[in-house]
């Protein structure tokens, strides 16, 4: 075979399906997991995800793994749940399965879950009862989920195209001609649309860590976010830890706990953030829109939250505790993200936060937080990480706005203008 049938072959364009799943499925495992031989591997899909879940079997037991295992969900057994369930079903939540679940990951396992649950699934059902129900899986999962939000073991989120899905991002079209389109979209996010994904992976990985380490240099007390709708300062913990572009978990795999990633992000004081912000996308919140969100922020708390659709969604959610009122988390994102340039609303986080600078309501990562892992609440309240049950990210970036850094002495230097890295 010539150099040239040889590029021609690996071209992506003229690849069949089923190799581009291939392609996800090995990038999900080796940078996504970096799966390590020996290493379990604790996986939750969509029933519709059934091709992805095989194929990424096959690489993962390829990569050494001693035991894949799978649970899946089904969004019409779901709804049954809310048309049938008996009242007391909504404050209850598998707390055997979760501590299981906590049980592997101590004892070594890698976890992935795949994205692709109709995002507007709960949109129709009694928000209180799917409040209800969220809390009471927050809690029966907290043991597993701190494994994860501490980086305690390797772990990655991957998306699959499904029908539900695919029609709510490309509306008004027959159903497997929107299921290919949101396919196409997800591959080019995830960049796996390349002769190499794994060394496509590494670059962008190393980009992002110039960023990072750019930002852990400067040490800013603060973010200043200012576009024609938001005037907002997000006081940044002290301590506080940029990352982005992969990290090494407590258990010492490298990984990338989301594909796509295009953010650095840290941890804002949860007392310090000040002013007005809008979102610029709409947030899909388990199952429910929430649209045009507009919030005002004093001494680190939100005083007043406005939204044009699914409000009583919003306000429910920030009153789940203390700590759902204020932030965990901030992002910054260029404009220039394939996603972002893709003009595609996914309607889903794992894409849609890669799309634009982005805040979230809620739980800190403690890995955001200079020594952080090691310490208890009390230390990293301290310092201004915020504890919640939740964690909801919302996007407030856009090609209009302009961010700042904001030094120990109050001088000001610019870090984006109209969306783009300076
Ligand atoms: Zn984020
Ligand atoms: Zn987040």
């Amino acid at each position: 075979m010539s150099v040239a049938e040889a590029i021609k072959v690996t071209k992506f364009s003229e690849l069949a399906f089923e190799e581009k799943l291939d392609r996800l499925a090995e990038v999900a495992v080796r940078v996504g997991l970096g799966l390590q031989a020996g290493q379990e591997l604790i996986m939750s899909a969509p029933m519709e995800a059934l091709p992805l879940v095989r194929r990424i079997t096959e690489h993962a037991y390829k990569a050494g793994a001693l035991l894949v295992t799978t649970f899946y969900s089904d969004d019409p057994s779901v709804l049954a749940r809310y048309e049938y369930g008996p009242d007391a079903s909504f404050d209850f939540a598998p707390t055997w399965l979760q501590d299981g679940i906590a049980a592997g990951f101590r004892s070594g396992a890698a976890r992935l879950a795949i994205a692709g649950a109709n995002p507007a699934l709960l949109a129709k059902q009694d928000p209180a009862k799917v409040s209800r129900a969220n809390i009471a899986m927050s809690k029966a999962s907290k043991p597993a989920m701190e494994l994860i939000t501490r980086h305690e073991i390797n772990w990655t989120i991957v998306a699959c195209a499904t029908p539900e899905w695919a029609k709510l991002v490309f509306p008004g079209e027959p159903v497997d001609v929107t299921v290919a389109k949101l396919w196409e979209a997800i591959f080019v996010a995830s960049r796996v649309n390349v002769d190499d994904p794994v060394v496509e992976w590494q670059q962008h990985g190393g980009r992002l860590k110039k960023r990072v380490d750019m930002l852990n240099a400067k040490r800013y007390s603060a973010l200043h976010f200012k576009s024609p709708v938001t005037d907002l300062t997000v006081g940044l913990a002290d301590d506080h830890l940029w990352a982005g572009g992969g990290t090494t978990a407590g258990n010492g795999v490298y990984c990338q706990p989301n594909i796509p990633t295009e953010e650095c992000f840290t941890t804002p004081h949860k007392d310090r953030v000040n002013g007005t912000v809008k979102a610029s996308k709409p947030l899909s919140h388990q199952g429910t829109l929430i649209e045009n969100i507009s919030v005002r922020f004093e001494n680190g708390k939100i005083v007043e939250a406005k939204a044009t659709a699914g409000e009583d969604v919003l306000n429910r959610l920030i009153s789940t505790d203390d700590g759902a009122r204020r932030l965990g988390e901030v992002a910054l994102v260029p404009h220039g993200s394939p996603i972002a340039q893709s003009g595609v609303l996914f309607w889903n986080t794992l894409f849609d936060e890669n799309a634009a600078s982005h805040i979230a309501l809620g739980q800190a990562y403690s890995t955001c937080i200079i020594g952080g892992e090691k310490m208890d609440g009390a230390a990293l309240a301290a310092l201004g990480a915020n504890e919640s049950l939740i964690h909801v990210d919302w996007m407030i970036g856009s090609g209009e706005m302009d961010v700042d850094g904001i030094a120990a002495d109050g001088t000001a230097e610019p870090l984006m203008r109209k969306g783009e890295w300076v």
